[in-house]
């Protein structure tokens, strides 16, 4: 079958991008800029979902209706622009009432489950909002529910995408539809096989992004956000930060995964599987540029970026009784795997073993991997300690493991920084090393001095 558009471009618009009127038109413009876009994929208005988290926590009445008088007037808002606002004020008007329901059962009773499905509602809202935008444009556009092919597990607040299954749907009900308008959808949210609504943990939309980008083939991934690219640290922390204009799949995805918040951790896993390239600009000044993520870039530099990652845990398991080291670890590491506890970095000793836990990424913010069955039976086994706090710094480049220097060049730079433990080596492109939170912004800036400036 020949495709009218072969060379499609999935854009994705963040909380910034989409948060008033304005700014839903700016990127309106943006979109009808290239026709190339066919599909966009939305996240909430900015601070709706925090709204959204915080009524799934179960608020007592008063609170509760605070925040829901708060999100209302934040959608009436954009709401009240638009030229006919009737088209869709009914529709709105339902999802908010959603809303006040599920929130007061989450006063109730609150899960998981029940929160995924509270938070879904601001993206479903934007996106609505978004087409009437669009149309008031003279753009024909179609709203398109993302949870009809976007199937996970029911991991809820952090489920995993099943790919394949993806990759059918997608084709079956989506592709028709990119082949006839444009075609805005959520980002973040997905289903179970029960139908159930899922969401891919907090800031999941540019995961969405890609996700389908791979599932439909697509030649480029737009990430639009409230900064002009990937800069060598957060620019919030460090304002010399400079735009990097190119990285590799490879170090983009360490950044993701050690903290840097422009993009959500998986952003590069499906791009990287399809070698779709993604571009990273602001939403409000496209004349700026961004960056390029793609397979390779011409000769990097061995520093390229700093990351964060706060409210790390580290479980120190160290052996009470003398069995072999080898036992010891594999008996820890089957104990951890019945539990399905999720860690990423871990070092080792002879009679004990340190991981760290992050609990950043879960759409609730609650770090429920750490359970007292697990804990329980860690107990049983060996000494336990739970040290909370911390902040994980990655330093990301390349050739890291081999640089002669490298190590003296970070740690000379870091001599009043009490330093709790070092992950060097298993990566080329990562050296990371806990340290008590307070300590992260003025380590970053140290090292940006150093290495980067
Ligand atoms: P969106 O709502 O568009 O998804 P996010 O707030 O999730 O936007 O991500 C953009 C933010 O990421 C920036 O405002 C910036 O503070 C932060 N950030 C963290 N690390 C970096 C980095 N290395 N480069 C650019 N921005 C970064
Ligand atoms: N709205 C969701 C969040 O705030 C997803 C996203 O913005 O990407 O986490
Ligand atoms: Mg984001």
């Amino acid at each position: 079958m020949t495709r009218i558009y072969p060379h499609f471009i999935v854009a994705k618009f963040g909380g910034t991008s989409v948060a008033d009127f304005d700014a839903m038109s700016r990127s309106a413009s943006l979109v009808l800029a290239d026709k190339n876009v066919r599909l966009v994929v939305l996240s909430a208005s900015a601070g709706v979902t925090n709204l959204l988290v915080e009524l799934a926590s179960g608020l007592e009445s008063r609170l509760r209706l605070d925040k829901i008088e708060t999100l209302r007037s934040l959608q009436y808002n954009i709401l009240s622009r638009l030229k006919q606002p009737e088209a869709i004020g009914q529709e709105i008007d339902r999802l908010l009432d959603n809303i006040h329901r599920l929130a007061e059962m989450a006063a109730v009773a609150r899960s998981a489950a029940l929160c995924d499905e509270l938070v879904s509602h601001g993206e479903m809202i934007s996106s609505l909002l978004f087409v009437e935008v669009l149309r008031e444009q003279e753009v024909e556009a179609q709203w398109f529910d993302a949870r009809k092919v976007i199937r996970t597990d029911d991991t809820f607040g952090c489920a995993a995408p099943a790919i394949s299954a993806i990759a059918a749907m997608a084709e079956n009900h989506l592709r028709p539809r990119i082949e006839q308008t444009l075609v805005v959808t959520q980002g973040f949210i997905g289903s179970d096989a029960a139908g159930r609504t899922t969401t891919l943990g907090r800031g999941g939309s540019d995961y969405t992004a890609s996700l389908l980008a791979e599932a439909l083939q697509a030649s480029r991934v737009d990430i639009w956000t409230d900064v002009a690219g990937i800069y060598t640290t957060d620019p919030r922390i460090v304002p010399q930060a400079k735009r990097i204009d190119n990285l590799s799949f490879a170090e983009a995805s360490e950044m993701a995964t050690f903290g840097a918040k422009v993009l959500h951790p998986a952003t590069l896993l499906p791009a990287m599987r399809k070698d779709i390239p993604v571009f990273v600009g602001a939403s409000s000044n496209p004349s700026a540029g961004g960056t390029r993520v793609c397979r390779d870039v011409a000769t990097p530099s061995r520093y390229r970026a700093l990351a964060v990652r706060r409210q790390q845990t580290l479980l120190t398991l160290s052996s009470v009784n003398a069995q072999p080291a080898h036992r010891f670890l594999a008996d820890t590491f089957a104990m951890l795997s019945r539990h399905e506890m999720a860690f990423d970095l871990v070092t080792t000793s002879e009679t004990s073993i340190a991981l760290i836990l992050n609990a950043t990424s879960a759409t609730s913010g609650e770090a429920d991997t750490l359970t007292t069955a697990l804990l329980t039976e860690l107990s049983s086994h060996c000494h336990v300690e739970v040290e909370t706090g911390l902040a994980l710094v990655s330093l990301i480049g390349n050739a890291l493991s081999e640089g002669a220097a490298v190590c003296k060049e970070v740690f000379a730079e870091l001599e009043n920084h009490p330093v709790r433990m070092i992950c060097h080596g298993a990566s080329r492109h990562a050296l990371c090393f806990l340290l008590p939170a307070q300590f992260a912004d003025s380590a970053v800036k140290a090292l940006h001095r150093s290495l980067l400036e």
